[in-house]
């Protein structure tokens, strides 16, 4: 057993003295073989812990949940959810949090299981996860932080020696998973439902201690953390927008109330262009495409706010105007994150009025051209517009002649306006060929090496260096239409 203060564990968990509906004390159910095939070591730094001491058959025990570090008070969080718009009761079914991690820096982040094995929450589920999702989640989601966009991180990956039953058999597996907290939409539509005001407010208090202290002492301060929460979301979504992401299962129980990504299930990056973009297999009527996050974020948000309405205001009507005054600003903060964003990836360093039908006109000859989304951008950074393929066109030279002309306008040198798009436009993204190679190399062959390379290139999306220019070629046309699947 280790010994928690050798690997450095430094528990402290405060969401388990919340009272008892909020979770289930649960232990993870251990495996055969533990085996850690991926450890993210400066992560694991960061947290504080020996990576060392934790890149070993204790580790791998400890992060396929055999050994319980010392401190830790594993539990499964309840929790309920809007999926594809209609509630449902869910909760970790198959996810246990160890615990919460106190850094050296006073930070604080929960340490989850995910694949640990069955909870009160797994209704007919087996509570498992097989490797290739699992390596897929560390992948992108590794991939989404060094991007730049807020998310859970990945902290290792243990194959469990047991085989999974899906469509077949597969390799069973457990990540490790690391976030600021996991408090979801969903768990607050879970208090609403099962605990009543009551509930709600010692969650919102919770959740405001957490994440909005500054908040605490305000008189308004459950307004002002629905306003946040608004806030924080319309920027993490603008965000995924200006990279081409599609979560593609944006339930109300997969968005945070920290504002950051969580929940990697059929998430994907687009290609060419195209708003009507779905990737996800059970989307059939793409409520998930990717010109619906936005609206859709909104929507979850009212969700949200729902739940909060008792502490809003004692008188129902007023409670409502609040909700309505708030989450109206949704749209307008979306846009001007957004517009922030493409500002910087067109290299913009001042505001002008032509901005936005700039814009909107570079998108519609993208759209029409099927151009692939980040390699245009790349492009752009890299002053070659011969690189994309709308180059011939007349519309695109027109455009490319006003957007220069906007670029010659302002004070900024045009070389320090190209080296700041780069910084904005990722060079390399995780292509869906790219990550399927990495994970049929890993899960068929036991090959890490063409993941472990690809995770390198994928941690500086913005070096722009010549190493990494096979990683940004577009897969064979027989790679399309891409599916993804849920998380099983
Ligand atoms: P997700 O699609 O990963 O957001 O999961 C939705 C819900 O299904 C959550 O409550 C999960 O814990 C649960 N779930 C997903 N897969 C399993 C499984 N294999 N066993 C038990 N519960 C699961
Ligand atoms: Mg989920």
């Amino acid at each position: 057993m280790i010994q928690s203060n050798e690997a450095g564990w430094n528990f402290n968990n405060s969401y388990a003295r919340l009272p008892d509906p909020f979770f289930e004390k649960v232990e993870p159910d251990p495996v055969i073989e533990p085996e850690l095939v991926l450890f993210n070591k400066s992560l694991a730094e960061s947290l504080g812990l020996d990576s060392k001491k934790l890149e070993s058959r204790e580790g791998a025990d400890v992060f396929a949940g055999n050994e319980i570090p010392e401190g830790a008070f594993p539990i499964a969080q309840a929790y309920a959810g809007h999926q594809f718009g209609n509630f449902t009761m869910l909760g970790d079914g198959r996810a246990v949090l160890l615990g919460e991690q106190m850094t050296p820096s006073g930070e604080r982040f929960d340490i989850q299981l995910k694949g640990s094995g069955r909870t009160p929450f797994s209704r007919g589920g087996d509570g498992r996860a097989t490797l290739g999702p699992m390596l897929r989640e560390y992948i992108i989601s590794e991939s989404i932080h060094a991007l730049g966009i807020p998310t859970n991180r990945s902290l290792a990956v243990v194959t469990t020696g047991e085989s999974v039953l899906r469509e077949n058999e597969l390799p069973g597996a457990v990540l490790t998973r690391v976030a600021p907290s996991h408090l979801r939409i969903g768990t607050f539509e879970y208090a609403a439902q099962w605990g009543g005001e009551e509930a709600i407010k010692t969650l919102a208090d919770y959740a405001i201690k957490r994440h909005y202290p500054e908040l605490q002492e305000k008189e308004d301060r459950y307004v002002k953390l629905f306003e946040e929460v608004i806030d924080r979301q319309a920027a993490l979504i603008a965000k995924w927008q200006l990279v081409g992401f599609i979560h593609g299962v944006m339930n109300t129980d997969n968005m945070t109330i920290s504002g950051e990504t969580i929940d990697y299930g059929p998430c994907a990056f687009m290609n060419e262009y195209n708003p009507a973009t779905v990737f996800s297999s059970i989307d059939v009527q793409g409520r998930y495409a990717y010109q619906n996050q936005p609206p859709i974020g909104q929507w979850n948000l009212a969700r949200f706010g729902e739940t909060l309405l008792p502490l809003f205001h004692e008188n129902q009507e007023q409670a409502v105007e609040l909700a309505q005054n708030a989450h109206s600003k949704y749209e307008e903060l979306y846009r001007s994150h957004w517009l922030e964003g493409m500002r910087k990836k067109l290299g913009f360093q001042n505001e002008a009025a032509q901005d936005e039908p700039l814009i909107d006109d570079l998108l519609s000859i993208m759209k029409k051209h099927e151009a692939d989304f980040t390699n245009t951008f790349r492009a752009l950074s890299m002053d070659k517009p011969e690189d994309t393929p709308m180059n011939d066109t007349p519309e695109f030279k027109n455009w490319y002649n006003q957007w220069q002309a906007r670029l010659d306008r302002q004070e900024a040198l045009k070389t320090s306006s190209y080296e700041r798009m780069k910084q904005s436009n990722p060079a390399v993204i995780p292509r869906n060929h790219l990550v399927e190679g990495a994970l049929e190399a890993a899960v068929k062959d036991r090959d890490y090496s063409v993941m472990e390379r690809l995770l390198e290139v994928l941690a500086e999306p913005y070096a722009y260096s010549s190493k990494h220019e096979e990683y940004t070629k577009l897969p064979p046309a027989c790679d399309r239409p891409y599916r993804t699947f849920c998380g099983t």
